[in-house]
């Protein structure tokens, strides 16, 4: 029998749980079909449209050109392939964004009506959301216990599966799309940088992973937090189009460094633990990244602030950590974890603005975009998610720069024209005396913005709106 091998956010060949069942069953046709049908929001922004493009290049090289890509409603186009190449099967590995959920469901019914085979794996976490239930069924709400007690105490998750040994390939006259017929590169070049810090595809995620291992896995509880050393692992774009498990990040990390307790690889295993349980709160509270989690923030009062979101956006709020983070993001795709929780407590906080407004512009800009990771992670910041930061603890962008960034590596790259600060005013610009700003180059202002507010009277006034929602 000939087998639809069906990828979606799982483009590897390696511990892919459906494509070795479907070379089991015999020859298999793979197909990639760009969604039209999530919702418009939803479709993949520009940073990670760019990245599509190159790890479907390489997982094509990797299936010797067999690739078959389309665009449109796979609902609609599945059994019509299915029919056309003469397959019985097909087979997929799991997603799980709700329409994504919904749309299977249908589909794998319909299939089965019409004869044929529909089978689908867990290809992209650990554990997954409906496995992990507190003692009375209901979901957990705190990551703490969930890891702990929920995922630790379950079955360890799958051990990663070889590639298959070998596939044969099923007869096509259908050749699909050529790739760059489905538009994921932009006209205007902006992705040159990106290119050239990146290497989108299986083989680029193994050796992000052999590199972290190597040089980061053993410091990372301390360099994790530090934005201008390469202390992380940076593996969250390669993860989420799947051109690596975390099973395989999991086994990687436990074979190099065995079972005994260190700090650092039970702090990194916790981070995949986060990524784990922004999927769970995805798949339980399908509203995430539409609908505060805690609802009390329903009456919240918000700022619509064009101007303030523009100079955010843009990095010319006046602060240089916020600025170096959203220039970071716009120049690589990428900003470091800890910046990512300073800009959004800065935009949640200090400027007023709704977090949907930052979390729409991380999923235009982020390569590793991914719908449980951001909408749980900006609740989280904003104080309206799970298990969230306490909103009145609001980050001062000044000592987080001062303590992380210590000596302004990290902002003098992203803002150079604040590069000849001394380290004592490169965190707070406006505190600098006259003439050392001028021997600096600086004219706030002119060569770098004023701030954009008052960090005292605007932490107050996010204050005063939280007392506001408090009583509801
Ligand atoms: P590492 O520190 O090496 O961690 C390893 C892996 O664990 C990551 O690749 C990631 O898959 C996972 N992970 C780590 N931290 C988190 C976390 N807090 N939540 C969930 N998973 C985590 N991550 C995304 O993958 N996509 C997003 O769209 C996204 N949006 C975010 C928005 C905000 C406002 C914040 C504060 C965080 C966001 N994160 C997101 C989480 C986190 O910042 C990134 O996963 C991390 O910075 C990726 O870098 P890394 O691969 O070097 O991480």
């Amino acid at each position: 029998p000939t087998c639809l091998m069906w990828f979606r956010q799982d483009l590897r060949v390696n511990d892919n749980p459906a494509l070795r069942a479907a070379c089991d069953e015999g020859k298999i046709i793979p197909v990639f079909i760009l969604d039209s049908t999530a919702p418009e929001q939803y479709q993949p922004g520009g940073a990670s449209r760019w990245w599509l493009h190159h790890s479907l290049q390489s997982l094509n090289e990797r299936l010797n050109n067999h690739l078959l890509v389309f665009k449109g409603d796979a609902e609609r186009l599945l059994p019509q392939l299915m029919n056309e190449l003469g397959a019985s099967c097909v087979f997929w590995n799991r997603c799980y964004e709700p329409w994504q959920i919904q749309r299977d469901q249908r589909l794998k019914q319909s299939l089965r009506e019409h004869g044929f085979k529909a089978q689908s794996f867990n290809g992209s976490l650990l554990w997954e959301p409906m496995a992990i239930n507190k003692a009375d069924g209901s979901p957990y709400k705190v990551f703490t216990p969930y890891y702990r007690k929920g995922c630790l105490n379950a079955a360890p998750p799958r051990y990663p599966l070889a590639a298959p040994a070998r596939i044969t390939y099923g007869q096509t006259e259908n050749s699909g799309s050529a790739l760059d017929s489905l538009g994921l590169i932009p006209a205007i070049r902006w992705y040159q940088t990106m290119g050239a810090i990146w290497n989108p595809g299986e083989e680029g995620a193994a050796s992000r992973l052999k590199t972290f291992i190597e040089d980061a896995a053993l410091n990372y509880k301390q360099a994790r937090d530090k934005p201008g050393l390469q202390g992380t692992s940076r593996l969250s774009p390669h993860l989420h189009f799947g051109e690596i498990s975390p099973n395989q990040i999991w086994y990687a990390i436990k074979d190099a460094f065995g079972d005994t307790d260190n700090q650092h690889i039970d702090c990194f295993m916790s981070e995949l633990g986060w990524r784990e349980f922004s999927y769970y709160l995805l798949y339980h509270f399908q509203e995430l990244p539409e609908c505060n989690f805690n609802r009390k923030f329903d009456g919240f009062p918000w700022r619509y602030d064009n101007a303030h979101l523009k100079a955010w956006q843009r990095g010319q709020t006046g602060v240089p950590i916020v600025d170096a983070g959203m220039r970071e993001l716009w120049q690589t795709g990428y900003m470091h974890n800890r910046v990512r929780m300073i800009v959004g407590s800065y935009l949640v906080k200090n400027l007023l603005i709704d977090w949907r407004q930052g979390a729409r512009w991380f999923w235009d800009c982020l390569l590793d975009a991914d719908l449980a990771s951001n909408s749980a992670s900006w609740q989280w910041v904003a104080g309206s998610g799970a298990d969230a930061a306490p909103y009145f603890r609001i980050f001062n962008p000044i000592l987080q720069g001062e303590k992380f960034d210590k000596q302004g590596e990290y902002v003098r790259h992203y803002c150079p024209e604040l590069a000849e600060l001394p380290d004592k005013y490169i965190h707070q610009p406006w505190q600098a005396p006259e003439p050392i700003l001028q021997q600096a180059g600086v004219e706030l202002g002119k060569t770098y913005p004023q701030p954009l507010v008052d960090l005292k009277a605007s932490r107050q006034r996010a204050l005063d709106a939280f007392v506001s929602i408090k009583g509801n």
